[in-house]
């Protein structure tokens, strides 16, 4: 039985499907689109991801949704700053949808790269406008929210259960600086902020020209598509104080019930040990990564090391000895394939042991880092058959590592300059100019390439 770890309950707890039809319901918060993501915000996604795996690798039937954050997100996650769209937007020049758009396509791009499963509905909060609204509409109705001069605001002190999920009981003693004396309560919230004509994102509601709060997003999308009770919320450790807070406030009393059974929060990706920021120059993204000769497979099998609710510390040593580890495991498990060798009866016990260990690493709140171990073990331990190639490449249904793929060593791109010598080279063997020949070789040989003559011309190698 699969156990994952509730940040509400702080315990562990079963995953029982809490709708009739046995299946797992799961929202993620997605991205806010107006940058590239970075390997921090992509490592939550791997969480996802591995999570949505073991779901599978256990036969759950799953139904998830992540958003993707096209309004709202201001330039602080609380009320205050600008919507972090409008910034990059006028920034480059651009339209907010442009923007949107551009960096959508990119993070779908990273998802794919990395192997993310993605959710079965991947939905714009620019598209829920109407279902936001008849959310503050109901909320209002129902006493729980006030409208004041900027905006329609949630009335925390109308929900007992407020701060209960980040254990901030008296959230009064840790209020952020009060800078909006008409709210009731310092910790009260905006669900929908009113905005002048000259905003570049803007809509029609009941109180005139406004836009949505970022945490109204997440409770409008997740209940259309999801439902009034579903079991699983992901997002990152940063989300769980604020954002889930509010969220749960708007959700069980908008509902009248508990909506969300688990939460479950992924730990943040540092760099060298500290926080990573663009002012910091350390924000780095897949491309990059690429760029220094990494795959975005050994960023995958970086993440799969170390448990989701560990704090993990990026360095390019780390980064390398992944690229190093993944490749001979690749070799590892290919080294079985086709080997046609009847296993004793010992030998079968041991694969079936090393099956159950893997089984119960991935269900005890996904420990991965132990689940990666067995396969190691399991490469190391039993003899090469088909047998343990078989189990090896189930195993990576959930670590996602493509290890199936034959070994493709990606063509080094040569530098144009060393092919124009070598052609030259070619043309003076041709003409029998030996003299020329060598010369071009010891000039090619000086930007760091050999050359060898082959059948249909010749072979550069990097040195
Ligand atoms: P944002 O686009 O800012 O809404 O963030 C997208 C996701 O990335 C959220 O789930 C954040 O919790 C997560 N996130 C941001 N920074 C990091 C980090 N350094 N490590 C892990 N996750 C992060
Ligand atoms: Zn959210």
């Amino acid at each position: 039985m699969l156990k994952v770890y509730n940040s509400l309950t702080r315990r562990k707890t079963d995953v029982i499907p809490v709708n009739e039809d046995g299946v797992v319901r799961m929202y993620t918060c997605g991205p806010t689109v107006y940058y590239y993501a970075h390997i921090g915000n992509l490592r939550s996604y791997l969480f996802m991801d591995f999570l949505r795996r073991v779901l599978k690798f256990n036969s759950y039937k799953l139904l998830g949704v992540m958003n993707i954050t096209d309004v709202g997100h201001l330039t602080s996650d609380e009320d205050t700053g600008d919507d972090k769209m409008e910034v990059s937007a006028k920034k480059e020049n651009k339209s907010v949808y442009e923007i949107a758009q551009h960096y959508t396509d990119f993070f779908m791009k990273d998802c794919a790269r990395l192997n993310i499963d993605m959710p079965e509905h991947v939905v714009k909060a620019t598209d829920h406008i109407k279902e936001m609204i008849e959310i503050v509409v109901g909320l209002q109705e129902k006493g729980y929210a006030y409208e004041i001069s900027d905006g329609i605001y949630f009335d925390t002190s109308k929900f007992p259960d407020y701060g209960y999920l980040s254990g901030q009981t008296d959230k009064q003693a840790g209020a952020r600086i009060e800078v909006n004396e008409e709210k009731r309560n310092p910790e009260d919230f905006a669900l929908w902020k009113k905005v002048s004509e000259n905003h570049l994102m803007k809509w029609e509601s009941p109180w005139g020209l406004g836009c949505p709060g970022w945490h109204i997003e997440c409770s409008a999308m997740s209940l259309k598509y999801l439902g009034d009770h579903f079991d699983i919320h992901t997002g990152g450790i940063d989300h769980l104080p604020v954002h889930h807070e509010n969220e749960i406030a708007q959700n069980d009393c908008y509902i009248g019930r508990r909506v969300v059974e688990t939460w479950m929060h992924g730990e943040f990706l540092q760099v060298d040990g500290g926080k990573m920021g663009k002012s910091l120059g350390n924000l780095y993204t897949i491309d990059e990564l690429i760029e220094r000769g990494y795959s975005p497979l050994d960023y995958r099998y970086f993440c799969l090391n170390t448990h989701y609710h560990k704090k993990l510390n990026f360095t390019f040593d780390g980064l390398s000895a992944a690229k190093t580890a993944l490749a001979r495991l690749r070799a590892l498990v290919n080294s079985n394939k086709n080997v046609k060798r009847e296993l004793t009866a010992e030998e079968i016990a041991k694969l079936t042991q090393y099956n159950i260990d893997f089984t119960s690493a991935i269900n005890d709140d996904l420990n991965l880092p132990l689940a990666l171990g067995t396969l190691w073990n399991m490469l190391k331990e039993l003899p090469k058959s088909e047998d343990v190639y078989e189990l090896a490449i189930k195993m990576d249904s959930v670590f996602g590592l493509d290890l199936d793929k034959e070994i493709v060593i990606e063509a080094e791109e040569i530098p144009e300059e060393v092919i124009a010598l070598a052609e030259q080279r070619k043309q003076a063997r041709q003409n029998k100019d030996y003299a020329l020949s060598d010369t071009l070789r010891e000039q090619i040989s000086a930007l760091g390439y050999n050359i060898k003559d082959s059948a249909t011309g010749y072979e550069l190698t990097k040195k």
